[in-house]
């Protein structure tokens, strides 16, 4: 039996229902699907919407949640699609409404935390570890243009990390990196000894069918290589894996003029642009800290101090 709260799916069974919460006083809607295939399996966990605007992933969760077919599935899959319903309602960038943190700094959370804390903690430890495998969809927030890319986070352990990356590869996603990001899902996940991947599409607030599509079908090729689907893909696009990223972020309020576009090639030195103030005057200059592609770029001309400004990874 598959099991999620109160919501529960038999063996060839597929069920869906908003499992109701109160997280440290608040109470949460959050919609869950459950998928148990007719034949056993591993058990596949995915979500998204950790980050409440990040709409291709979100609506690739939903189209998953709605068609994935117990007939076709040896195994079991979880889908959480709208994992911070109050961001999503909010329509809330980087971070949850209720205490202003960004909920995937968060795991594996928190118990008796704040709303942030307590969610990671409720998501983590009643959906996730669930998982003998973990995908969690993500994308640019609603002021961010992203080239579309899967991260995984190697742990030391030669079998989980072979199986992260085999996951990360399979995704169809051409560029792949590992990330380190402490109290991020996929990070808890793999710590936990559960081989996971963050994979990333669109972004600025647009949901194309192209991104809706690339990681819809991502999650359709991890359970292929999974053995939990027949289905058959073409063999993987050639993968570019990277070896290391930059983040640049911003030194002060201002305004942000870059000089470059997302999925662009620079070298190392090339201006990237500025952070001025609303007078005109340079308050930071930006260069390419090393040579890569940028794989994502805040696009609102409104800076914050501290705010990432655009990655580079090569
Ligand atoms: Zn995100």
């Amino acid at each position: 039996m598959l099991k999620v709260a109160g919501l529960t799916a038999a063996q060839g069974q597929r069920t869906h229902g908003t499992v109701i919460l109160t997280v440290s006083g608040v109470e949460v809607q959050l919609p869950v699907f459950l998928i148990n295939g007719t034949k056993p399996g591993p058990t596949l966990v995915v979500t998204a919407g950790i980050h409440g605007a990040e709409y291709a992933s979100i609506e690739a969760a939903l189209r998953l949640g709605q068609t994935l077919a117990p007939d076709t599935l040896q195994g079991q899959v979880i889908v959480v699609p709208i994992a911070n319903p109050l961001a999503f309602s909010a329509r809330s960038i980087y971070v949850s409404p209720v205490d202003g943190k960004n909920l995937n700094r968060q795991f594996p959370g928190v118990a008796n935390g704040t709303y942030s804390q307590a969610l990671a903690y409720w998501l983590f430890h009643e959906v996730i570890q669930q998982g003998d495998a973990y995908i969690d969809l993500h994308g640019g927030d609603l002021i961010e243009a992203l080239q579309p890319f899967v991260i995984h986070f190697p742990t030391g352990d030669p079998a989980g990390d072979q199986a992260a990356g085999a996951m990360a590869r399979h995704f169809g996603i051409t560029h792949v990196i590992e990330g380190h990001t402490p109290g991020s899902t996929y990070a808890a996940a793999s710590e936990a000894g559960i081989p996971a991947i963050l994979a990333e599409a669109g972004g600025q607030g647009i949901w194309t069918e192209k991104n809706i599509a690339l990681l819809h079908q991502g999650v359709h090729r991890v359970m292929a290589h999974l053995g939990m689907t027949k289905q058959v893909f073409a063999p993987d696009r050639s993968v570019i894996m990277l070896e290391h990223w930059a983040w640049l972020c911003a030194e002060n309020n201002g305004v942000f003029y870059p000089r470059i576009a997302v999925g662009e090639q620079v070298t190392v030195g090339q201006d990237l642009g500025r952070v001025a103030d609303v007078f005109g005057n340079t308050l930071q200059s930006l260069k390419a800290p090393t040579s890569g592609v940028i794989l994502f770029l805040v696009t609102s001309l409104a800076m914050n101090s501290g705010d990432p400004l655009l990655a580079i990874a090569g």
